[in-house]
């Protein structure tokens, strides 16, 4: 195959600024909403920028080679840092924390960070929705201890059931055995509800679309189909290779009788359906045909402890900067926090491909790998 030649635009040090915005401290209410009424409520972590894995349409091994330079130790927030901000977040209304990344086991201790997170309650007193995203390459030998630290449930990512395929897509051989291991030792520890994430490739993936909703039906556990999405600026991305869900569950519907469900919460990014059978359900994630910007509600801090506003953000907010410096108080970068959400406009899934998607965000977008799902 000729190899691809993808310029990889390293948006991380360009960015490392301190946020131009007022220090004056706010004290925190518990709602903080943006420029079009979206309340804070969801707050995902990306805990490294590293994966032993290469999806091409997340890291393809032509860019993310052996020389590419991740972050050097120094340059990850330290998990004192990063509950410090979680905090500050849930002060201002976050009620769900999820850790990503890159691959969020092959951070060092995670379970000791989750330890940390769990002790934290949401404005109403309640526990944290604690979850995690993880490709589950280490969850056979993990799930126990990641249950025992305080994590509630748990997202896997696993695009085919066929061995080849799998292994063709993680681009590093890993066999989907291991994967598989790894999601029944989650269930065996107890973390529940387990979530399973397709990406849908039209022409690599499709025709494992049956048999993963056959395997996952009665199970307990909610398969989702993501729609192939044009984040970062290496994969490659072409329309021609999205399935959209509307196609999805046209397949599905010749197999299987599906109903729709209402959401069960707001801003929740997957349309739900039930067997009608009652086997369980399936969820759809259409963030390519049918935009959700209209309730998002997520926020996306950094390896290094930048704030996106969304995933496709060109540009992040240097909290690092802040907590490291000794004259900045809580106040004061829960004042920022709060002033950077008040003037976001973010809605790219609803702009795509019009007019007012301003260039840079069509030219240089964040990695997913750095900032997480
Ligand atoms: N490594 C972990 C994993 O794969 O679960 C967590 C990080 S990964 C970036 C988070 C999620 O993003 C995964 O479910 C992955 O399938 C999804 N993802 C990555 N690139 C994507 C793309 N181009 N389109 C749709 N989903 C994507
Ligand atoms: Fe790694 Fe997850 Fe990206 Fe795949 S999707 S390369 S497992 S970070
Ligand atoms: Fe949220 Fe941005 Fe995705 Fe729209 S495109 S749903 S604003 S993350």
């Amino acid at each position: 195959m000729a190899e691809r030649s993808i310029p990889l635009i390293d948006l991380r040090a360009a960015q490392r600024q301190r946020p131009a915005i007022s220090l004056d401290p706010i004290a925190p209410s518990g709602h903080v909403a943006d420029a079009r009424g979206r309340e804070l409520r969801d707050l995902r972590i990306s805990v490294t920028d590293r994966c032993n894995f290469r999806c091409s349409y997340c890291m393809p091994k032509e860019v993310f080679g052996k020389d590419h330079p991740f972050l050097p130790h120094a340059e990850l927030l330290s998990f004192e840092e990063i509950t410090r901000l979680a905090k500050l977040f849930v002060a201002h209304g976050v009620h769900k924390i999820r850790l990503t990344g890159g691959e969020p086991l092959l951070r060092k201790n995670i379970e000791r960070l989750i330890e940390m997170l769990a002790a934290l309650r949401t404005v109403d007193g309640t526990p944290l929705d604690l979850t995690l995203t993880t490709n589950a390459s280490l969850l056979a030998r993990k799930a126990r201890s990641l249950r025992d630290a305080g994590l509630q449930r748990v997202t896997v990512s696993l695009d085919a059931l066929d061995d080849a395929v799998f292994r063709r897509m993680n681009d590093v051989d890993f066999p989907v055995a291991d994967v598989l291991a790894g999601i029944e030792a989650a269930q065996a520890a107890g973390l529940a509800p387990i979530k399973v994430n397709m990406v849908v490739k039209r022409g690599t993936n499709d025709q494992e679309i049956v048999p993963m909703a056959r395997h996952f039906r009665s199970s307990g556990i909610a398969l989702r189909f993501i729609e192939y999405m044009d984040v970062g600026a290496t994969n490659g991305w072409r329309m021609d290779e999205v399935l959209p869900s509307a196609e999805v569950r046209a397949r599905l519907a010749e197999h299987f009788e599906l109903r729709p469900l209402d959401a069960s919460a707001p801003g929740e990014t997957a349309e739900r359906w039930a067997y009608a059978d009652g086997a369980g359900e399936v969820g759809f994630i259409s963030s390519v045909t049918q935009a959700f910007c209209g309730d998002c509600n997520r926020a996306r801090l950094s390896t290094e402890g930048q704030l996106y506003l969304c995933l496709f953000a060109s540009r992040g907010h240097d909290l690092r900067a802040l907590l490291r410096d000794p004259a900045v108080s809580d106040a004061q970068i829960a004042g920022a926090i709060a002033r950077i959400w008040h003037v976001r406009q973010d809605r790219y899934s609803e702009l795509r491909g019009r007019a007012e998607l301003p260039p840079e965000a069509r030219e240089r977008r964040v990695e997913m790998s750095y900032i997480g799902g």
